[in-house]
């Protein structure tokens, strides 16, 4: 494989899985899946919650992948790719919005103050129901956010 084949499919299941995880939260963990997501959106004092077990089951499938990939190249730059994914996830969404892990840098200005802002308003809303914003890396403008949020109340 040339290595414009691989840089395409890492780039390519980085998008695709950004698509991926926000269906997946807006469908299954703010639906059926919520059991273990709800403690994601309530205050607990433990390093740890529930909702990492979906990091968990993730990875096992991704490590699932890698050993396939050692049979066909392609899979094992797909599995790359959602590594990727994953670790652009727990740097913006962990670190960056939660601060967990000691992690304590805000953004003032531009895109990661969006996603932060973004990502705020997701957890704005208490419970299962009515959150919007449920991507991680494509951040909706805040403002419309608000407006959309404060619509939802109203009514
Ligand atoms: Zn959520
Ligand atoms: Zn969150």
């Amino acid at each position: 494989m040339a290595w414009y084949d691989k840089l395409a499919i890492v780039v390519g299941m980085v998008l695709f899985m950004e698509c991926f995880a926000w269906a997946t939260h807006k469908y299954v963990m703010h639906g059926w899946g919520w059991g273990w997501h709800r403690s994601h959106h309530e205050p607990h004092d433990g390093a740890f919650e529930k909702n990492d077990l979906y990091a968990v089951t993730f990875a096992v499938f991704v490590i699932a992948l890698f050993g396939l990939g050692v049979m066909w190249e392609p899979v094992w730059w797909a599995a790359l790719g959602i590594t990727v994914y994953g670790g652009i996830y727990a740097f913006v969404h962990d670190m960056l919005v939660h601060q967990r892990f000691g992690a304590r840098w805000v953004p003032r200005r531009g895109y990661a103050k969006r996603l932060l802002q973004a990502h705020r308003l997701h957890h704005a809303v208490k419970g299962k129901d009515g959150s919007v914003s449920f991507g991680f890396l494509f951040a909706p403008d805040p403002a419309r956010l608000k407006r959309e949020l404060a619509a939802r109340t109203e009514r």
